[in-house]
């Protein structure tokens, strides 16, 4: 979790430069008072120098990306939206805000969407598909990407993980109609809460832009007061506080995904000569942040075994096993929004992900530490051989 780990003067001197210039905190407006500081707006225009796009928009939350991504795209009561069973609740519930149905696919072997359900499972009211790009793994985009311009469907990429990431030398995002990131405290870059769109249409861009600020289309012509508007919206704009933190962090990225790399290889590397245990896999031209080291184990009590040693020896897991009531669909009862036809026929996604141990990986990981993982579970999957 890098963006946390490496939080202090750079982003303290971004905010001491907004309060050293009128500490104007709204991202519009203020003209006079503010010495020409808009963080927000820079921190926009940096972000897509660096994912190599011409328009991106932040927001309060990488939730309020999907639903402000989803108005873009005019999704509401009737449409479906397909995503896969291996997200964040947010997924689903940005979906259920637009009045649209959550369509769930299986994963493949690398935890992402399976190409081959996501065909299942379109019909004629899907009007979107997100990809979850879960923990910083990229997902199968070419068979996806395929599949979806055949039938015209957009792609909404959600990269709350993998931010910094590619695909075949694309940053993750940038692959589909639209990207949605989040900065939140668990995140590669955070900015405390806070999130971010990056666009390939124009159009999308503006009407985006309009709704996640109560429909205002910041006509250069007329002050804000009496700003033109073509459809009501929403408040999700990013606040100039978090704007200035996500500048200080932006400029940190490459580095955090460099050592965040290295640090997951070194664990991949000794894991990897533990007989019974399976890597999560990835796509042929995957470039992954890897914000955990995600291994497969031969069944759910085998996991949880490997789970408590690790506690045990002071160490941790991240999401799998013990967090999957917030991260698989198909234990979502409390969203009655999901069909009970759909949650049958995720079961096999089910038993792979309870199967699953997710290892984190921290930017100051202890020299030790890939090791200690190691023995630890090598030790309790060779006690259950015998
Ligand atoms: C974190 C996360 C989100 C939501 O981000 P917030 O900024 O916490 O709202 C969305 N999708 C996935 C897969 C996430 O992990």
């Amino acid at each position: 979790m890098p963006g946390n780990e490496n939080i202090g003067a750079e982003e303290f001197a971004e905010v001491k430069h907004l309060f050293d210039n009128g500490a104007c905190l709204f991202r519009h407006g203020y003209d006079q008072s503010r010495n020409g500081i808009y963080k927000v707006s820079q921190f926009e225009k940096n972000f897509s120098a660096h994912m190599g796009v011409e328009y991106s928009l932040a927001v309060s939350s990488g939730t309020a990306a999907l639903r402000v991504a989803l108005a873009a795209l005019d999704i509401g009561n009737g449409d479906e939206v397909i995503t896969q069973s291996f997200t964040f609740v947010a997924t689903s519930e940005a979906i259920i805000e637009a009045g649209a149905t959550p369509v769930f696919t299986n994963i493949s072997s690398n935890l992402n969407m399976c190409p081959l359900d996501l065909a299942n499972k379109i019909t004629p009211n899907t009007k979107a598909i997100i990809v979850v790009h879960m923990l910083g793994v990229p997902c199968s985009m070419t068979e996806i990407m395929h599949l979806a311009n055949q039938k015209g469907i957009p792609v909404i990429e959600d990269t709350a993980w993998g931010c910094g990431g590619k695909y075949d030398a694309n940053h993750l995002g940038t692959i589909g109609r639209m990207g949605t990131y989040s900065f939140d405290h668990a995140k590669l870059m955070t900015t405390g809460e806070g999130g971010m769109i990056v666009f390939q249409h124009k159009e999308d861009y503006e009407k985006a832009a309009a709704w996640h600020d109560h429909g205002h289309e910041n006509n250069p012509h007329l002050p804000r007061w009496k700003d033109s508007r073509s459809s009501s919206g929403f408040n999700y704009r990013m606040s100039e506080l978090q704007g200035a933190v996500g500048l200080a962090q932006l400029k940190k990225l490459n580095s955090f995904v460099k050592r965040q790399r290295e640090n997951a290889l070194s664990i991949i590397d000794e894991l990897r000569t533990v007989n019974n245990l399976k890597i999560r896999s990835e796509p042929a031209k995957a470039f992954s942040t890897f914000d955990a080291v995600v291994f497969q184990t031969r069944s759910p009590n085998e996991a949880e075994h490997c789970r408590q040693a690790l506690i045990n020896k002071g160490l941790s897991t991240k999401i799998l096993p013990e967090a999957i009531t917030w991260h698989f669909a198909g234990l979502w009862e409390h969203m009655p929004q999901i069909s009970k036809d759909n949650v049958t026929s995720l079961e096999k996604s089910k038993f792979l992900l309870q199967s699953c141990v997710s290892i984190p990986v921290l930017f100051t990981q202890q020299s030790d530490y890939a090791k200690l993982v190691k023995e630890t579970v090598e030790k309790i999957v060779a006690a259950n051989d015998g």
